[in-house]
C-alpha cells in the first residue's frame, strides 16, 4: 500500500461525516501558528485545532525566514483587505520544539556539506539555542518594517517528551516592540 492511497482511504472516511462547508476564510483564533515540519509536532494535534481554527505554516525547523516573513506580510494584507482595512489584530504564534532536526543546521559542517552537495542554505534556520533563535524570529519580525504593527506576537517551545508547551515570549503586539525598543525578553 502506498502512502497516498492511504490517505485517501483516511479522507473517505473524513469526508462520510464532513459538516464544515460554512467556515469562514478568517481563523476562528484569529491566529497564525508557524510550526516545524517534523511529524511529531502537529499544531492540530498539540494544540487541539479544529478546521478553520488557525492559519498554520510550517517549515524546517519553524524559523522566521525571509520567505516565511514574506508570507505573514502576505497574509496580513490579505486579512486587512478581507476585513475592509480595520487593522483588527491577530497573533502570530512561534512554536519551536525539542530534539528538532534543524538543530543539526547549527553544525558549520552539516551546512557546508548541505550547500555543496544541494545548493541549499540553511544558515538562516540554524538553531543552536531554541530560546535565543525564538527571541531572534520575535525580532526578526519587529525589525522588517512591512510587518504591520498590529499583530501581536507569541513564541512557545514544545517538548516532544511531555507534550507540554513553555511560553518563551509572552503575547505582546509588534508596535509596542517597535516602541519599547527594549531587547526581546
Ligand atoms: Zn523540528
Amino acid at each position: 500500500m502506498t502512502s497516498t492511497k492511504t490517505l485517501l482511504e483516511r479522507n473517505a472516511r473524513f469526508a462520510a461525516s464532513f459538516d464544515d462547508a460554512e467556515l469562514p476564510i478568517i481563523p476562528k483564533l484569529r491566529s497564525v501558528i508557524l510550526a516545524c515540519t517534523d511529524a511529531r509536532v502537529d499544531p492540530a494535534h498539540i494544540f487541539g485545532l479544529e478546521l478553520g481554527d488557525s492559519v498554520v505554516m510550517r517549515n524546517n525547523g519553524a524559523r522566521l525566514t525571509p520567505s516565511m516573513l514574506d508570507e505573514v506580510i502576505t497574509l496580513s494584507y490579505l486579512v486587512d483587505k478581507l476585513e475592509g482595512g480595520s487593522h483588527s489584530p491577530f497573533e502570530f504564534v512561534l512554536v519551536q520544539h525539542t530534539k528538532c532536526g534543524a538543530e543539526r543546521f547549527a553544525d558549520p559542517e552539516f551546512r557546508r556539506m548541505l550547500l555543496e552537495q544541494t545548493g541549499v542554505d540553511v544558515s538562516v534556520s540554524a538553531i543552536e539555542d531554541h530560546h535565543e533563535s525564538l527571541r531572534e524570529d520575535v525580532a526578526r519580525l519587529r525589525d522588517d518594517p512591512r510587518v504591520p504593527g498590529h499583530i501581536t506576537v507569541a513564541a512557545l517551545l514544545y517538548d516532544v517528551d511531555t507534550g507540554t508547551v513553555e511560553e518563551v515570549v509572552a503575547p505582546v503586539a509588534v508596535d509596542e516592540l517597535r516602541a519599547t525598543r527594549q531587547p526581546v525578553m
